[in-house]
């Protein structure tokens, strides 16, 4: 998609042309009334100008949120538009980027026509771990690194509690003390973890996010509850490798699949615990949040947890405010309520982003 330079950008930022006008019923609260967007801003009262009438009828969402997609470089060195374009498409509105190869453009940042994001830095891989990807950016002070991301960026920053899942993690106390220092200093940290004592150690540090949480014991579930630390399983992304793992059969694999499994449990648990459950896809295809929300409700959660996961939840999380006085102005509208079958949420008859009607 082409997307405007900088200083287009500049001129038309949250600036549409008309009013605009919505009927339906919200979700979740399930009542039918009029809004109208002014701006960027969601407002309950009618304006003084003309507004545009662009949806009458349907249920109305506040955009929808992937909490865990790297839409990131392309091999050109240029930041990937297209994953930007592909996720605003399919009404997503919001993205949380727990780890990109690079930094976002200001421009593509800024742009009325692409989705918000909220990026967390540089995946951080502290060198003590005995296996990384080569991709993570290896440092020595883990403390430092995290600090310095979670104050570069949108207040966040994504830590490699492990890597190969086989292997030891970052030891707790360096886990914690890495925490504490983030939070100190105001900052939330994301946790990547796909091993039963680095999800553990996660837990215990109370960091704000556990990503994946692979065969993660069920004594974090507690701990998490009780820290308020959010749950981030990306069930879409481990469910696209379980056949090839489930086939190759090496004993890597087997534990692999049983971390699997232990994912989709820990999801209904921490669901049923109390603790906030998100959804992310983590990897490609980018725009199918609606396949994560899929997962959740496969694993158990009640349709409304997980939609909400996906969208006012996870909105409310990243504290982005949705279809309520003085909101943004995101939001997708469907012929069918989603709660009676997330499939509709692949077919949005409107979505609108930053006051703006995408389609
Ligand atoms: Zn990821």
């Amino acid at each position: 998609m082409p997307y405007p330079a900088a200083s287009t950008v500049g001129g038309v930022r949250h600036a549409p042309r008309m009013a605009l006008h919505l009927h339906g019923t919200l979700l979740p609260d399930g009542t039918t009334r009029d809004l109208w967007l002014v701006g960027d801003r969601v407002t309950f009262r009618p304006p003084a100008e003309t507004a545009e009438t662009v949806a009458d009828g349907g249920f109305l969402l506040p955009g929808l949120v992937d909490l865990h997609t790297h839409p990131g470089l392309r091999a050109d060195g240029g930041f990937d538009v297209d994953a930007l374009a592909a996720h605003r498409d399919a009404g997503v509105a919001v993205l949380r980027c727990p780890g990109l190869d690079g930094p976002v453009p200001p421009e593509l940042r800024a742009s009325p026509e692409l989705p918000r994001l909220v990026t967390a830095g540089a995946w951080l891989a502290w060198s003590g771990l005995s296996a990384h990807a080569d991709f993570h950016t290896v440092v020595d002070d883990l403390v430092g690194a995290a600090v310095r991301e979670a104050g570069a960026g949108d207040g966040w920053c994504k830590v490699m509690a492990d890597w190969d899942f086989e292997a030891a993690p970052v030891p707790l106390e360096l886990l914690r003390a890495t925490t504490e220092a983030v939070h100190a200093a105001g900052g939330r940290i994301a946790a990547h973890c796909q091993s039963a004592q680095g999800s553990l150690n996660a837990a215990r540090a109370g960091v704000d996010s556990i990503e994946h949480g692979m065969a993660m014991p069920a004594e974090a579930i507690p701990l998490m509850a009780a820290h308020g630390t959010a749950y981030v399983p990306t069930l879409t992304t481990f469910g696209k490798s379980a056949p090839w793992r489930a086939q190759r059969g090496l004993d890597r694999d087997v534990l692999w699949q049983e971390g699997h499994r232990t994912m989709i449990t820990r999801a209904r648990e921490a669901h049923e615990a109390g603790v906030t459950v998100l959804a992310g896809t983590d990897s490609l295809p980018h725009g199918d949040v609606v396949r994560e929300v899929e997962w959740l409700i496969e694993a158990g959660l009640p349709a409304d947890a997980a939609i909400g996961a996906a969208s006012w939840r996870a909105r409310q999380w990243l504290g982005l405010p949705g279809l309520e006085e003085g909101g943004l102005a995101d939001v997708t509208v469907y012929d069918a309520d989603p709660r009676h079958d997330a499939a509709a949420l692949r077919r949005p008859n409107r979505i609108i982003l930053r006051g703006r009607v995408v389609r």
